[in-house]
C-alpha cells in the first residue's frame, strides 16, 4: 500500500530520507533474514555488533576523524550533554569559554552553572535577539575549552566558519547542521548532536570525543554521566537505543552511497537554502530574521507583515501539504527547516507556494 507522504519542513524530529523509511520498513521484521526486528534482537548479537561498528566506520569517513576520536552513541540527548560537558572537563580552579547564540546555547550555560562551575561568557547576541553570530571575539588563553552552537535551529543562524580560540579546544553542539557539511575537526576537543535534526530518529545523540578529552575525566563521577564508561564499551555499557542507532546507520549509508558524502550534501544544502532565500529577499512581503552574514543553511526563519498572515499561512501550506512551518513557540513567525534528507524539490514546491500566496495576500 503507497502511504500518502507530504513535504515535511519540520524543526525536529524532522525528515528522513524516503529510502531509508523504507528500508526499515521492507527489513522491520526480519533483519537481514535473521527472522527477528530490530527492535527485537539483543544489542549484544553479532548483528547489532556490525550495525554499531558500521554506524561509527561511517560517521568517521564521513567527518573525516582519524583515530584520536572515539564515536559514541548516547541517550539523553543534547540535553544531557549540557550537563556532562562541563562535568567532565571542568575541574576545580578549571574554567571554560561559552557563546551565547541563542536558546541553546543558554541551556548549556545554563547546566554548567548549575554545578557551580567557573565559565565565562564571552560573547553574546542577546542584544540583537540573537539574529547574528558573534565576531572578533577575545577567547581567554587559559580556557579549558570553548563551547559554542554551531547552528541555532529557533533563531534561524549558523557560524559560517569557526571562530578560531588560539590553540583552545572547541566544543559544539551541532544538533542541528551534523553532516550538512563538511569541516575540520582538529580545533575539537568534542562535539555532539542529538540525531533527530539531521541524523535519525530521537533517542540518540551523537558524541565525538578527542582522545586527549577522554583521558582527562575523572573516575569520580556518577557512572551513566562520565564519557570514559561508554567509550570504554562501545556505547553498550547498557543497553543502547538499537532501533535508533540502526536507522542512523542506515542514513549515514545514504549520506554516503546516495548523496556521495559531504561536499556533496553541502552544496544541495546551499542551493535548497538560497532558493528559499532568494523568495524571501524578493520583495517586502517576506522578511528574513537573522542577519544575511549569519544565516543558517538548515533552519530559515522568516516573517509576514502581520501574525494574522503568518497564521494563515502555515494553515494553507499545511492544507497544501507543507508540514512544519510554524516557527519555534518562543519567537513566532515561520521557519522552514531544510535539513539533509529534505529534497530540493520540496523546497522548490514550498517557493512556488509562497509566492502565489503572496500574490493572493498582499
Ligand atoms: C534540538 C536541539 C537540542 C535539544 O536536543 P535534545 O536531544 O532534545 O536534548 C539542543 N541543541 C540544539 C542546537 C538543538 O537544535
Amino acid at each position: 500500500m503507497k502511504e500518502k507522504r507530504i513535504y515535511n519542513f519540520n524543526a525536529g524530529p524532522a525528515a528522513l530520507p524516503l529510502s531509508v523509511l523504507e528500508e526499515i520498513q521492507e527489513s522491520f521484521l526480519s533483519l537481514n533474514g535473521c527472522g527477528m526486528s530490530i527492535t527485537e534482537i539483543s544489542h549484544r548479537s553479532k548483528e547489532f555488533d556490525a550495525i554499531i561498528d558500521d554506524a561509527i566506520a561511517r560517521t568517521k569517513r564521513l567527518l573525516k576523524l582519524d583515530d584520536k576520536f572515539h564515536v559514541l552513541f548516547l541517550q539523553g540527548g543534547a540535553s544531557t550533554q549540557f550537563c556532562m560537558v562541563p562535568m567532565n572537563f571542568l575541574s576545580e580552579g578549571q574554567s571554560a569559554d561559552y557563546v551565547s547564540t541563542g536558546t541553546w546555547s543558554q541551556k548549556a550555560i545554563k547546566e554548567a552553572q548549575i554545578q557551580g562551575k567557573k565559565i565565562k561568557v564571552v560573547a553574546s547576541s542577546e542584544d540583537k535577539n540573537f539574529s547574528y553570530i558573534p565576531q572578533n571575539i577575545q577567547f581567554s588563553s587559559d580556557a579549558r575549552f570553548v563551547h559554542i552552537t554551531s547552528n541555532n535551529t529557533i533563531k534561524g543562524t549558523e557560524w559560517a566558519s569557526y571562530p578560531d580560540t588560539k590553540g583552545v579546544p572547541l566544543i559544539a553542539d551541532m544538533s542541528s547542521d551534523i553532516l550538512s557539511r563538511p569541516f575540520d575537526p582538529e580545533p575539537f576537543g568534542l562535539f555532539y548532536a542529538g540525531a533527530q535534526k539531521n541524523m535519525g530518529p530521537a533517542g540518540v545523540c551523537l558524541v565525538v570525543i578527542r582522545d586527549d578529552f577522554l583521558q582527562s575525566v575523572p573516575d569520580n563521577l556518577p557512572t551513566m554521566l562520565k564519557y570514559t564508561t561508554h567509550a570504554s564499551k562501545n556505547s553498550m555499557f547498557n543497553t543502547p537505543p538499537c532501533f535508533a542507532i540502526y536507522t542512523v546507520q542506515l542514513v549515514l549509508k545514504w549520506l554516503e552511497e546516495t548523496i556521495g558524502g559531504l561536499d556533496k550534501m553541502q552544496e544541495l544544502n546551499r542551493k535548497k537554502a538560497q532558493l528559499l532565500y532568494q523568495t524571501i529577499d524578493a520583495g517586502d512581503f517576506y522578511k528574513g530574521t537573522a542577519m544575511p552574514d549569519s544565516r543558517s543553511l538548515m533552519n530559515i526563519t522568516f516573517r509576514l507583515p502581520s501574525e494574522e498572515l503568518e497564521q494563515k499561512f502555515v494553515k494553507e501550506a499545511l492544507a497544501n501539504n507543507f508540514a512544519g512551518l510554524k516557527g519555534h513557540r518562543s519567537v513566532g513567525g515561520c521557519r522552514a527547516s531544510l535539513y539533509n534528507a529534505v529534497p530540493l524539490e520540496a523546497v522548490q514546491a514550498l517557493t512556488d507556494f509562497m509566492v502565489a500566496f503572496e500574490r493572493k495576500n498582499r
